[in-house]
């Protein structure tokens, strides 16, 4: 059985090739990325699928970005995901694949959505109008599922992980998510002796994060257990409020300074939590504590922060 993962050296991709290297062996594991094949150009999504010869294919390969870069190229994000998408469904149908694995986002959900959300709630509106080329695009992977299973009996299972954070993730200023944000801001204002650190918003939306590893730790079972076009929301199922992970980060950096609250930055959706029913009835759960998932996160984040080491995207 020859795994392939597309995206291997992404932030979920980085998490999921030790899994799988440890469960299936060095020779059946393939990783690629971008630099092996542009898997927006048909020809080379043939040629993936010819040399690689892929039984189960993982395809993590997509264009990402923050919500800044989401405002400024919409129709980019848009374009390019729903050809790698498109493309590779086709292809994998093809090439006879025995199963692939693809994850959209908790943004493909309806801007409207009520938490916690279940699977359920997938069609029952428009995305965050910000995202919404990013997350259609990804979303269109739930139609690809169920159309391709129907005419070629293509075996696809899309998965939906929450608010994931963990070593490998972007720290980049302007793209970075809630989590990398903070953890450089403390850090960083920890080293410059700054009296402040300035968090955006209330402090009071709350938000399910997930640690990348167990979402990581989850695809075994998809590869070997689950043979259903209906998604899986992949989260610990848990609340946190913005201000109790501020308070979280700074103490496990040892922040001295004081927390400032920039309200006139938007708190975005004042609730987003994910029902995560159904993963648990297929015996699954993503058990690390925040706290110790940050402890990790910020390790590495510390070891690799002055040497720009191990791939650290700041
Ligand atoms: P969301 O889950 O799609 O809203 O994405 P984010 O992770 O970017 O934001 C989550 C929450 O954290 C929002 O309420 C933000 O206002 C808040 N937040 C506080 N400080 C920051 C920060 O420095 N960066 C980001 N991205 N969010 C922050």
């Amino acid at each position: 059985m020859k795994i392939v993962v597309t995206g291997a050296t992404g932030f979920l991709g980085r998490h999921l090739m030790p899994v799988l290297i440890k469960r299936y062996g060095e020779k059946q594991v393939m990783g690629l990325s971008s630099k092996d094949y542009n898997l927006m150009d048909p020809g080379q999504v043939r040629r993936m699928f010819e040399e690689c010869k892929p039984d189960i294919l993982i395809h993590l390969a997509a264009y990402v970005g923050g919500i800044g870069a989401n405002r400024n190229f919409p129709a980019d994000f848009f374009y390019r995901n729903i050809l790698l998408m498109s493309l590779v469904f086709q292809a994998a149908a093809e090439y006879k694949v025995k199963k692939l694995i693809y994850p959209i986002g908790g943004c493909s959900y309806p801007a409207t959505a009520t938490s916690p959300i279940d699977e359920g709630q997938m069609w029952n509106g428009y995305p965050q109008p910000e995202s919404a080329g990013y997350a259609m695009a990804k979303k269109m992977g739930l139609v690809a599922s169920v159309c391709y299973r129907q005419q070629y009996g293509l075996n696809s299972v899309v998965i939906i992980p929450g608010n994931m954070y963990g070593e490998y993730d972007n720290f980049r200023t302007e793209e970075a998510h809630v989590i990398p944000a903070l953890i450089r801001k403390f850090f960083e204002a920890k080293r410059a002796r700054a009296k402040e650190v300035v968090v955006w918003g209330t402090g009071k939306p709350v938000r399910d994060f997930v640690y990348a590893g167990d979402v990581a730790a989850t695809i075994p079972f998809f590869i070997e257990h689950y043979d259903s076009s209906e998604p899986v929301n992949i989260s610990s199922g848990t609340s946190t409020s913005i201000k109790e992970l501020a308070e979280m980060i700074k103490e496990l950096i040892g922040y001295e300074g004081e927390i400032v609250w920039d309200t006139s930055k938007p708190d975005g959706q004042m609730v987003k939590i994910f029902d995560i029913s159904r993963m648990k009835s297929l015996g699954l759960s993503c058990p690390t504590p925040l706290r110790e998932g940050l402890k990790r996160t910020i390790a590495w984040f510390e070891r690799n922060y002055d040497n720009r080491g191990d791939g650290i995207r700041l």
